[in-house]
């Protein structure tokens, strides 16, 4: 389904070009090149469609005043991506080559992306186990490419607090799985905890770790922040790495910026009960989301699936992650000073 250049919202507007490469046992990397976007033509007994031997990765690409064109941080995707291919016994690929696969979608692309300062070129590279055969073992072929489709709000068109429904049914990631990679097989089975959360009248899914149930991982496709206090002295706070929840590029952004805003950051684990009673008590103030395409999302309120809902501080976008917000897009767009070197 395509979407109308005006309003693209988030997956539907591809643009007119993809990059592919091959992989073969023994040979290695090959065919490397831009075409148009175009059907793929697969076997029907193409093992990573059967097993799951599918990992990709997002970013985007941002127009900058100049005219010029910017990806974010892609040197983390890169890794990321050699991370989930080792975690699923795929080959792994030289990040020179993902960044020259990005670059060429891009210069190929970019005007695809209207002069709207809300919108960005999404990039996602996708990896594949090709081969056509059904033995339960890794694929000795794969298909690696790289799509772009321009987005605009992953929530619509405006920045409004989301709802969010913490899960008891279902469990994201279990420790030893695959929750720290990004794998196609970490999504499918979240869609049915998200129509849950639908039904409940919610936006998005929060997960909780699966061993104890009760602290705060992450979302369906964003890392998650808590802003305790207010002002200057607020206190900014994400899950540490457990292992069971994603390594969001925008999260390790947004610790940097932070702590350089003069917050004062913690990665602190923080129990559904002690978001509930903090957020009761006015000590937490602030909930966000935080993701390649949620970018910096209020949290209004919260459904604790079966138990209670509580609204977050006034249910509002409070200050810090107004703040946090513009600082991050700043960067982005070309708008302040990268002192990182975060755009390529
Ligand atoms: N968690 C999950 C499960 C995700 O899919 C994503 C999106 N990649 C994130 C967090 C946020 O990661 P990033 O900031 O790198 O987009």
């Amino acid at each position: 389904m395509s979407a109308p250049a005006d309003r693209p919202g988030h997956g539907a507007a591809f643009t007119g070009h993809m990059y592919t490469m091959s992989w073969t046992a023994g040979r290695g990397w090959h065919a490397p090149g831009l075409r148009r976007l175009a059907n793929l033509s697969v076997h029907p007994g193409t093992l990573g469609l059967h097993y799951g031997q599918v990992i990709f990765e997002g970013l985007k690409a941002f127009r900058h005043p100049g005219g010029g064109m910017a990806m974010f941080r892609p040197r983390l995707n890169a890794l990321r991506f050699q991370r989930s291919a080792r975690r699923l016994a795929m080959p792994e690929l030289p990040a020179a080559d993902f960044l020259l696969a990005l670059e060429e979608v891009v210069a190929a692309d970019h005007a695809a992306l209207s002069d709207d300062p809300e919108h960005s070129l999404y990039l996602r590279p996708l990896m594949y186990g090709s081969e056509a055969n059904l033995m339960l073992r890794p694929s000795e072929e794969y298909e690696f490419l790289v799509l772009a489709f321009v987005a605009g709000g992953f929530f619509g068109d405006t920045v409004a607090p989301v709802s969010v429904f913490v899960s008891h049914d279902h469990s994201r990631a279990l420790p030893g799985g695959t929750g720290d990679v990004k794998c196609a097989a970490n999504y499918g089975p979240s869609f049915v905890a998200q129509r849950a959360a639908a039904d409940a009248g919610c936006q998005q899914v929060v997960w909780l770790d699966s061993v104890e149930h009760r602290w705060v991982e992450e979302m369906g496709g964003m890392n998650l922040f808590f802003v305790r206090g207010t002002g200057s002295s607020a206190e900014v706070i994400t899950s540490p790495l457990t292992g069971t929840l994603l390594p969001g590029v925008t999260r390790d952004s947004l610790l940097v910026l932070a702590a350089r805003h003069g917050y004062r950051v913690t990665e602190e684990r923080i129990s559904v009960d002690q978001w509930r009673t903090e957020c009761a008590a006015g000590l937490i103030t602030e909930t966000f989301a935080c993701g390649t395409a949620a970018v910096v999302t209020p949290v209004g309120r919260v459904v604790d699936q079966g138990r209670s809902s509580w609204t977050v501080g006034d249910g509002t976008m409070g200050p810090v992650t107004a703040h946090l917000r513009t600082a991050l897009t700043d960067v982005q767009r070309g708008r302040s000073a990268d002192p990182d070197g975060w755009l390529h």
